[in-house]
């Protein structure tokens, strides 16, 4: 596993792998272990240099927790710095909610551990070094597909060293929400839509400390992320306003934020410029079809999520074991069939479907409903009232959230590598 030219990358502009992974983020990397473990011959591809990019998303979820578990990495994991949430608390208007507990969930790890993005995925990519059968080329960009008799057999991507051409018996693109997999295979997208935007910035936190997650008033909402020394802050706009937002300026927008959470008083003065603040253009889409011949897509490449619920990552993740679960053994055998292929999208559309559903229902019905409202504070929504009346409730959203709709479990064998091929 390699930034650079290094001896484990050749010098010579074709190589033959088993699987090549597009893209180093949670689906790919987590694959990426999952099938060096199994002793699959899969060689994953990152176009950036490093994990340490632009902050994009730090929750894992009792689901992803579990995995860890079951692949016996879960100890080194959590001793990485993080924090965890387990009552997720809010102000809606001047009434103090508790929306979600996982505390009430009977799982292993009734928990969401908040840990930075880079961190995870270089966790995942030093364990994943014990497998040679394992390769991650950083610096390394896919640029196109290639073809032969309408199938996929590998891709072409620019490297410090130049031009590769990487045939594989299956390409899985895992590039996000922005694949050129997908794009290059022509595969139609569904636009689902999203009624809202989202600036993401950090406030300084001070010694002052307070449990409050999720901030609603009369035109405004906020998501607060306790990271230790700072906040990380959502700060939920309606869709394409951003520039509107901007127009009014660094300062009103400071003080619409400490209007909402005073606490973020002192520490929102980190926040200097436009530069500090980070637009997130939320979509909801996916695929109509994941697969050509030769070509899986999964992750967010499949399937891009609204930031409702916080299960980007960890659908990520399923996907990528639900993935190893089906291909591994065939793709290890070297008697892989495009029926194979399609089993993944069978057995992870159906709870990507049902996902999207619920942020769809919860951002028109509360979300834009919140954010079109002026003056007076917005009702508590019903769902919400019945969660403070009878907190035993509280383990629905928990569960929703936590685990999410058909949880994977890891069945992909620990196999050496194959040897003679
Ligand atoms: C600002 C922000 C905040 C978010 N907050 C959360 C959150 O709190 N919780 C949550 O669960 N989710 C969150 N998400 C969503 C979450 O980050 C994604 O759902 C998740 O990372 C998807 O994982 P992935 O592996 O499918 O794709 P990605 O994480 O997008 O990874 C794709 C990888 O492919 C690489 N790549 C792209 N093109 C190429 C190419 N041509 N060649 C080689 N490599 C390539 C990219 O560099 C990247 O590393 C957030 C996203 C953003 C942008």
């Amino acid at each position: 596993m390699d930034a650079g030219t290094s001896p484990e990358r050749p010098s010579r502009r074709t190589i033959n792998t088993r699987c090549c992974i597009v893209g180093g983020g949670p689906a790919g990397m987590m694959l990426g272990y999952l099938l060096g473990r199994a002793g699959v011959e899969t060689l994953v591809l990152e176009k950036h240099a490093d994990f340490f990019r632009d902050f994009r998303g730090d929750t894992v979820h009792p689901s992803t927790l579990q995995v860890m578990d079951e692949l016996g990495l879960i100890d080194g994991f959590l001793k990485l710095p993080h924090q965890r949430l387990q009552k997720m608390d809010g102000k809606f208007g001047a009434a103090s909610i508790r929306i979600a507990d996982l505390s009430r969930l009977k799982v292993n790890y009734p928990f969401i551990a908040f840990m930075p993005q880079w961190d995870f995925l270089n966790f995942l990519r030093e364990s994943g070094k014990r497998f040679s059968s394992l390769r991650v080329w950083m610096n390394a960009e896919a640029t196109d597909l290639i073809w032969s008799d309408g199938a996929v057999v590998g891709v072409q991507a620019m490297t410090p060293d130049g031009p590769v051409e990487i045939r594989a018996d299956l390409t899985i693109g895992c590039d996000g929400r922005h694949s050129i997999v997908r794009e290059r295979a022509r595969l139609e997208v569904e636009e689902i839509g999203a009624p809202m935007d989202v600036l993401w910035f950090r406030a300084n936190k001070g010694g002052e400390s307070e449990s409050v997650f999720a901030r609603v008033e009369a035109g405004k909402m906020m998501v607060t992320f306790d990271r230790g020394d700072y906040w990380q802050c959502a700060y939920v706009i309606a869709k394409g306003q951003y520039d509107a937002v901007k127009a009014r300026g660094l300062d009103a927008f400071r003080d619409d934020v400490i209007g909402m959470a005073p606490i973020l008083k002192s520490g929102i003065s980190e926040v200097k410029t436009w530069d500090d603040v980070k637009l997130l253009t939320v979509a909801i889409n996916r695929l109509k079809r994941w697969t050509r011949p030769g070509l899986l897509c999964i992750g967010d490449a499949a399937h891009a999520m609204s930031p409702v619920g916080g299960v980007g990552i960890n659908l990520a993740i399923q996907d990528a074991v639900a993935t190893a679960n089906l291909l591994a053994l065939p793709l290890r055998e070297r008697r892989l069939r495009d029926a194979d292929l399609a089993t993944v999208q069978a057995r992870r559309a159906w709870p990507t479907r049902m996902t999207q559903r619920a942020q769809v229902a919860i951002q028109n019905r509360f979300v834009a409903p919140v954010l079109a409202q002026r003056g007076a504070d917005p009702p508590l929504p019903w769902p919400i009232a019945l969660l403070q009346r009878w907190p035993w409730l509280q383990r629905i959203p928990a569960r929703l959230i936590g685990i999410g709709v058909r949880p994977e479990h890891v069945h992909s064998p620990a196999l050496p590598p194959v040897t003679g091929d």
